[in-house]
């Protein structure tokens, strides 16, 4: 797993590289449109910025045009009062009489709105008559500036304008002399004053007071009259005209109203940068999102790189399988394990390549309660054959396949060859068995002398039957049933000879563990037969407590003996320092649940306890010839037949070993 972790920065740097380059290629590919809408953005301002400019230019000239014609229509005006008040001025210069002029005058007055008074003054100054009547008043201001303009028209003799000055009625007003004449001489002056106010209100059509502010201005920029109080666009200009005569420091000035209302160009722009920015915003969401996406699609390649990687370094088998049985994956693993290609295994359904054509019926079985859901969750043990024909031992383990949404879709196998695990296991069998046989042997020299001492016994029963009828026989005088009763005893102890023998080649044989049903009653009642010379030659007494009902168990008979002989030979020995009338040996044999347990009592000193860690340990012992596998054996064989061996110090003094059986199938 560390070596795996190791890989991942590796496998992650790998990655980068192309993942950089495929980054930068789409950012500048992501570039190009919002380019595209910036660009299109800064043409479009220039375009309105320029028709905003044409727009001007052309409210500019509009502006002139209007302003010069302003000014032509009060200059018309004044122009055309000018004319009527020199035929006025001529009139009275040619008589009329004070009534009749002061009837023009009031007609005039009340006809040209834009002059507010008339006045005729005689050739001495002297004002002889005026509309209104106290228009002419030397107390009114704008006395003086009206005097010098009176002064230059009767020097001049020529009609004169008089700059504007505010009356005194606070109205900017400015005034005009025209002398008159009588038989060549000067006869007076005709004064007509103009309001400025007047002028612009009457003068000034609608439609330019719908435009503009028509203002008059003195030189230093103070408004002395103007048409309309409404306000002025700042940006839009204005155009000032000298208005020369009546003052020589009177502007005319018109300027536009903030007409323009163009709420549609106004909404057309802002919709068009309201759209760009939705544009370039929704670009940088897009772009956003491809970052994102690239970046989830490199972490999804590591991911990828990263589980090819380990399903590479698996050396488990990896094999799934849909509900009809059909490979759907194998690893590389379980391809190396088969020699078949994957193309060669995905799609497959059974019989599979892999299956021991001897055996396709039984692993159709198998395969068929796999499909089920009935295979062992332990795991099962099965033979396959590889591609080039050699066999191997397989452990599989079933476990379905479950989809994102809980369904259940298929199996998944991991497969483990074990030829090897199960090679080692049997070689470790086979050394354990030669050890019990050897160890048998060892027993058997051990018991070398008491099998000698009990072999000689028929023998020497035979040879002494034989010596005393041979005997007999050379006398003659035998009679026929002796002899035959002599015989039956020879053949009978020659039977005992050879069960003795057959026993000893039985116990030291070399074979496999042979399973079968035992009844360990049988076993113990054989094994204390077997040893019944040593026993007596210890002066050792049985205490033999079997014999209950128990049921037979499945085992392997001579190695449950070689267990017994091995309990039962320590305990004589233990017992060799004890008083020959304590020397007894209890044996019990009784059924604990699922198990049998055979116990062995004895009278010696006790296990002492340092020894008791090691006793089960090979080579551990404390005899003198011992070789102190005894016990490391019977754990061995116990252990075989599914059971446990244990031991404890008995409280009357001495030991009990017990062990035990399974009851049933090994
Ligand atoms: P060996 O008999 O060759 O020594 P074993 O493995 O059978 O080898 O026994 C190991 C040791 O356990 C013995 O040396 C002995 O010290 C001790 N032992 C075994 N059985 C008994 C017993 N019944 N009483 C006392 N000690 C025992």
């Amino acid at each position: 797993m560390q070596e795996v972790e190791a890989h991942r920065p590796s496998l992650a740097a790998n990655g980068r590289n192309p993942t950089g380059g495929l980054l930068r290629a789409e950012q500048l590919v992501a570039l190009v449109p919002a380019t595209a809408i910036f660009l299109v953005l800064v043409l479009l301002a220039a375009l309105l910025w320029f028709l905003d400019g044409e727009e001007r230019e052309t409210r500019r000239i509009n502006l002139i045009n209007d302003a010069l014609w302003v000014e032509q229509a009060l200059r018309f005006a004044i122009q055309s009062d000018q004319d009527d008040l020199a035929q006025l001025a001529f009139d009275i210069g040619h008589g009329v009489s004070l009534q009749a002029a002061q009837d023009r005058f009031e007609h005039v007055v009340r006809n040209s709105p834009e002059i507010v008074g008339l006045a005729w003054r005689d050739a001495t100054g002297a004002v002889l008559m005026a509309v209104p009547g106290n228009f002419s008043d030397r107390s009114n201001a704008g006395a003086d500036v009206v005097d010098r303009t009176i002064a230059l028209a009767t020097q001049s003799g020529k009609n004169r304008f008089s700059p504007v000055f505010s009356a005194s009625d606070d109205s900017n007003v400015f005034e005009l002399a025209i002398p008159f004449y009588r038989d060549m001489a000067p006869a007076g002056l005709l004064i007509a004053r103009f309001s400025l106010d007047s002028l612009l209100a009457n003068q000034v059509p609608w439609w330019v007071a719908q435009r503009y502010q028509v203002t008059f201005e003195s030189q230093d920029g103070a408004t002395l009259s103007q048409k309309s109080k409404s306000i002025v666009a700042s940006g839009l200009g204005r155009h000032a005209i000298l208005f020369d005569p009546p003052g020589g420091d009177l502007l005319l000035t018109v300027a536009p109203f903030n007409e323009r209302t163009d709420i549609a160009g106004y909404a057309l722009l802002a919709a068009i940068i309201w759209f760009s920015l939705i544009a370039i915003a929704s670009l940088i969401a897009t772009r956003r999102n491809m970052r994102r996406r690239s970046v989830a699609e490199a972490a999804l390649r590591e991911e990828h790189a990263f589980r090819k990687a380990m399903e590479e370094s698996l050396t488990v088998g990896m094999r799934a399988r849909d509900l009809d049985g059909r490979i759907i994956y194998v690893n590389p693993s379980f391809c190396k394990m088969t020699g078949y290609d994957a193309e060669a295994l995905i799609g497959r359904t059974p019989p599979m390549p892999y299956w021991l054509p001897e055996e396709i019926e039984s692993t159709m079985e198998l395969h068929q309660m796999v499909l089920d859901g009935r295979a062992p969750r332990e795991g099962f043990e099965i033979k396959f054959q590889r591609k080039d024909g050699q066999r191997f031992d397989a452990l599989i383990y079933e476990a379905p396949l479950i989809d994102a949404g809980g369904r259940h879709f298929g199996w998944m196998a991991s497969v483990v060859d074990v030829t090897e695990r199960k090679n080692m296991a049997d070689m470790a069998r086979r050394q354990n068995e030669k050890l019990a046989q050897t160890a048998r042997l060892v027993t058997m020299g051990e018991m070398a002398s008491t099998l000698a001492h009990e072999l000689n016994q028929p023998l020497a029963a035979i040879s002494s039957y034989a010596t005393g009828s041979l005997k007999r026989l050379e006398g003659g005088d035998i009679p026929h049933a002796d002899l035959n009763d002599n015989f039956g005893k020879i053949s009978a102890q020659a039977q005992r000879a050879g069960q003795i023998i057959r026993r000893i080649r039985a116990f030291v044989r070399k074979s496999e563990p042979k399973f079968e049903w035992v009844d360990l009653n049988a076993v113990i009642t054989d094994t204390l037969d077997f040893m019944a010379a040593d026993l007596k030659a210890h002066r050792v007494t049985v205490d033999n407590r079997g014999g209950a009902a128990i049921p037979k168990c499945r085992g392997d008979q001579i190695l449950l003996e070689q267990v017994l002989l091995n309990l039962l030979r320590n305990a004589i020995e233990a017992m060799s320092g004890t008083d020959p009338a304590e020397r007894i040996l209890s044996i019990r044999c009784r059924l604990q649940s699922a198990e049998i347990v055979i116990s062995i009592g004895d009278r010696g000193p006790g296990i002492a306890p340092d020894a008791e860690a090691n006793l089960f340990v090979p080579f551990a012992t404390s005899k003198n010839e011992g070789m102190g596998m005894g016990l490391s054996i019977c754990r061995t064989i116990v252990e075989l037949h599914r059971g446990r061996i244990w031991f404890r110090n008995r409280a009357e003094g001495g030991t009990e070993f017990s062990f035990s059986v399974a009851v049933g199938q090994v």
